[in-house]
């Protein structure tokens, strides 16, 4: 089978598990003890691993990134955690965000917190000129996300970083599936609090980190999970050492590849893009053309139920709407927010083109799309 669901997750790169097997076998000591070389060897990858990702995102300081268990919970500890100021009670999100976001903007309603959803454009873009727009005089966050997980469109957060900085209001975003993909910069873009995630990136699953600045007096976070005091009682509980060190390792390898990987699948995507406008009528292409995660295609077959496509195409990994939300067979939010139909949202697929795919393979499922649309559209009367 051909994995193509690069977005979801992605497989571990080999220079990966090198890296971290040594922290399984050898070097398993836990790296909040001090007394002993097996202790300070793991602390040293730790804060290997901590400088190399501070470093790729030129955040200020490598003590402000803490080490979670992925982006789900370093967005919840950055939106939940965040203590507003005693009379800010209002936050702008946009209607794009992952799930993890929208539950915690949820969370933040029931508590008696106001929060603002902007709407995207057809592109899912979200325009700084709207933020400028919703804010009050009592917000105290603003959570956009870098790049969209379901359409890959990427988001001016250097101009939102940019307006949060002038109103002194905290700027979160969610990095997940930015992160050595397209360039960050913490302190360029004005960026309080990011969340990120290791196994998007050819890193382990369940290994993440949130990166605060402390520099910023708007920031002060209470923490979610309490013991130990670890990741200077951001996070407490014995680090992922083996982990944190693959997800160091994965960042740098996508950072140094960054631009000619970036230009490869950009490449492998117009190839799908292309082939599928040539050939089938009736598709529309989701997302922003240009400003889109390069591995990131999103169609929308019309007349086409996208599970059907997926049965039909068995040998090929692939996504329907998002994998995250896909437990709810309920049409996507975020097709739904840039002006899909239901019908377009039901028969959309996204293709996700990572690391390991090759141009052949690309072909292939060039060919396979095209023969599956046209066999399901002729086995229903239009
Ligand atoms: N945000 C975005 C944009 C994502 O794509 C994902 C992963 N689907 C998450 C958050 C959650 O990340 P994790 O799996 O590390 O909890």
């Amino acid at each position: 089978p051909i994995y193509l669901d690069n977005i979801a997750t992605t497989v571990l790169d080999p220079e990966v598990i090198a890296a971290m097997m040594p922290y399984f076998t050898d070097h398993y000591g836990n790296a909040a003890s001090q007394s002993h070389s097996f202790g300070w060897e793991a602390m040293q990858a730790v804060d290997y691993a901590r400088q190399t990702i501070s470093e790729s995102i030129n955040a200020p300081h490598s003590r402000d990134m803490i080490f979670t268990s992925g982006a789900t919970e370093s967005i919840n500890l950055a939106m939940i955690g965040l203590q507003g100021r005693s009379n800010k009670k209002h936050v702008i999100t946009s209607m794009i965000e992952h799930k993890s976001v929208l539950d915690c903007c949820a969370r933040l309603e029931a508590n008696g917190i106001e929060v603002t959803y902007l709407p995207p454009d057809s592109d899912g873009v979200i325009s700084p000129a709207l933020v400028s727009s919703a804010l009050k005089a009592e917000t105290y966050l603003v959570s956009i996300m870098a790049a969209n997980n379901e359409i890959g469109t990427i988001q001016k957060i250097e101009q939102i970083g940019r307006i949060c900085n002038d109103h002194d209001i905290v700027f979160h975003t969610d990095a997940t599936q930015a992160l050595g993909k397209i360039e960050l910069d913490m302190q360029r873009m004005n960026i309080g609090l990011a969340s990120f995630s290791a196994h998007k990136i050819y890193g382990p699953k369940g290994v993440g980190a949130l990166y605060l600045n402390s520099g910023n007096k708007n920031i002060t976070l209470t923490p979610l999970v309490l013991g130990g005091g670890h990741e200077r009682g951001m996070r407490s509980g014995t680090l992922n050492v083996p982990g944190i060190v693959g997800f160091g390792r994965a960042v740098e390898i996508a950072v140094k590849n960054m631009t000619v990987e970036s230009q490869r699948l950009t490449y492998l995507k117009s190839l799908l893009r292309e082939h599928m406008l040539e050939n089938l009528s009736d598709i529309r292409i989701n997302g922003h053309m240009t400003d889109c995660l390069p591995g990131l295609l999103n169609v929308s077959f019309n007349d086409v139920d996208a599970d059907s496509l997926l049965l039909e195409l068995a040998d090929i990994a692939l996504s329907s709407g998002s994998a995250c939300t896909s437990a709810q067979r309920a049409p996507s939010h975020v097709l739904k927010a840039i002006g899909a139909t239901n019908g377009q949202s039901q028969g959309s697929v996204r293709f996700g083109v990572g690391r390991f795919n090759s141009q052949d393979e690309i072909r292939y499922v060039c060919r396979r799309v095209v023969e599956a649309v046209k066999k399901l559209r002729s086995m229903t009367p239009r």
